[in-house]
C-alpha cells in the first residue's frame, strides 16, 4: 500500500554526483568551480547579524533582482530570483506544463529535466542531438509536432561542453510555439571572443526563458542561488504565483547580491578555467583520450577503444579522484571531467597515465 501518487510512485529520483565527506579527494565530476568565491561574498556574510533573520526577507529578493537587471542590461521585471537553477526549472514546468501535457528536451542532457517532468506528470518528448552534438535543424518543427509546451536545452551543452550560438537559438525560438528555457549554467566559462550573448535577443523573443546560477561561474553552488532571465510576460506568473512566498532566503539574498557586483573579480576564475581547459584537452589528447572543443568548465573525453571508460572512473576513485561515469546512450565510452586546479589537473593526468600504461 502506497500513499504516494502513481506517477511518484512510477518514476526514480534524480541522481547527483557523489558529494564526500573526506576533504581531500579531488573532486572533478560536478562541475564546481575550483576557485574560491570573491572576497566581496565573504565580506557580506560577515556583515550578516542573527537580528537580521528575525524578519522575513524581502520576498522577490528586490536588491538581488536590481543588480542582476543592472548587469544584463534589462529592467528588473525580467529577473526571477531562485533557489539555484534547479528551482527555476521546477517553476518552469509548474507554471508552463500542465499534468498530461509534454516538454521537449534534446538527447543526452541534463538528467534532472525528465525527473521533473515526471512529478507533473507531464509526457516527454526527448529529441536526439546529431553525433557531433548540436541540436537537429528541425528540433523546433519536432517540439510542435510533439506538442510540446515547454522546451529545455542547455548551453553550452552538458555533457559535450558544445555551445550553439544565439542566432541558431534566437530563430529556434521563433519557430517553436511553447516556452523555450535555455539553460546557461555554464556561460560564464564561454570564451568571450565568441560574443555569444543570448540576453540581447529576449526582445525579439517573447517565448524565451533563460536561467543562470551562481553554482558554478560565482563558486557558490552550496549557497543555492540562480534566477531566470525573461520578458515580464513570461516571469511575472513565476514571481506573483507558483513561487514560494520566501523562495529565497535572506542570507543567500545578500551574498548573491555581492557576488553579482564582483562579477569581474569572479571572471578572473573563468579566464584561469579556460585556460586549464584548454591545457587539460590537450594533455588528454596526448593520453588518446579525445575530447570535443569544451565552451564549459569541464571536458567530455572519448578513452581509447580498449580501455573501458567505467573501470577508468572506478581506478581514479581508488586513487581519491572523482570524475564523472554515464552508464547511458553515446556517453559509456566518456568520461566527464570537471576542469580543476593546474595541480589537480596533473594528478589527474598523472594517474590516467598510469591506469592506460600509457
Ligand atoms: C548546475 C546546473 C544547473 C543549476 O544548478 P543549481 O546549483 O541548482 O543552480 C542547471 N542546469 C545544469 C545543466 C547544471 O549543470
Amino acid at each position: 500500500m502506497s500513499f504516494e501518487r502513481a506517477n511518484i510512485h512510477a518514476m526514480d529520483g534524480y541522481l547527483p554526483g557523489e558529494q564526500p565527506n573526506q576533504p581531500d579527494v579531488i573532486k572533478l565530476n560536478t562541475n564546481e568551480n575550483p576557485y574560491p568565491a570573491p572576497a566581496a561574498v565573504a565580506a557580506a556574510l560577515a556583515a550578516i547579524r542573527v537580528e537580521d533573520l528575525r524578519r522575513y526577507p524581502p520576498p522577490t529578493a528586490t536588491a538581488f533582482r536590481q543588480t542582476a537587471a543592472q548587469l544584463h542590461g534589462v529592467a528588473p521585471e525580467c529577473i526571477l530570483p531562485t533557489n539555484g537553477g534547479d528551482e527555476l526549472l521546477r517553476l518552469a514546468v509548474t507554471t508552463f506544463c500542465g499534468t498530461g501535457d509534454t516538454l521537449g528536451i534534446a538527447m543526452p542532457s541534463y538528467s534532472l529535466y525528465p525527473v521533473l517532468a515526471n512529478i507533473q506528470g507531464c509526457r516527454v518528448a526527448a529529441i536526439p542531438m546529431t553525433d557531433d552534438w548540436r541540436l537537429r535543424d528541425d528540433f523546433p518543427d519536432r517540439l510542435n509536432a510533439a506538442g510540446a509546451r515547454l522546451a529545455m536545452v542547455v548551453n553550452p551543452h552538458a555533457p559535450s561542453g558544445k555551445l550553439t550560438s544565439a542566432v541558431t537559438l534566437k530563430s529556434m525560438a521563433r519557430r517553436f510555439r511553447g516556452v523555450l528555457l535555455v539553460d546557461e549554467a555554464y556561460v560564464d566559462f564561454v570564451d568571450p571572443e565568441l560574443r555569444y550573448d543570448l540576453v540581447a535577443t529576449l526582445r525579439s523573443c517573447p517565448n524565451l526563458l533563460i536561467l543562470r546560477t551562481l553554482s558554478k561561474g560565482y563558486s557558490l553552488a552550496g549557497l543555492r542561488f540562480g534566477y531566470g532571465i525573461g520578458n515580464p510576460d513570461l516571469i511575472e506568473p513565476m514571481i506573483s504565483k507558483t513561487r514560494d512566498s520566501y523562495n529565497t532566503d535572506y542570507i543567500s539574498q545578500q551574498l548573491a547580491t555581492a557576488a553579482l557586483k564582483a562579477a569581474k573579480d569572479a571572471s578572473k576564475t573563468w579566464e584561469q578555467v579556460r585556460t586549464e581547459r584548454a591545457r587539460l584537452s590537450a594533455a588528454l589528447q596526448t593520453l588518446g583520450l579525445s575530447c570535443l572543443p569544451s565552451q564549459a568548465n569541464f571536458v567530455l573525453a572519448q578513452v581509447p577503444a580498449q580501455a573501458s571508460a567505467e573501470a577508468l572512473y572506478q581506478s581514479l576513485k581508488a586513487d581519491g579522484i572523482l570524475i564523472r561515469y554515464f552508464d547511458q546512450d553515446r556517453l559509456r565510452d566518456k568520461l566527464r571531467i570537471t576542469v580543476g586546479t593546474p595541480s589537480q589537473n596533473d594528478r589527474l593526468l598523472d594517474r590516467l597515465q598510469a591506469h592506460l600504461g600509457a
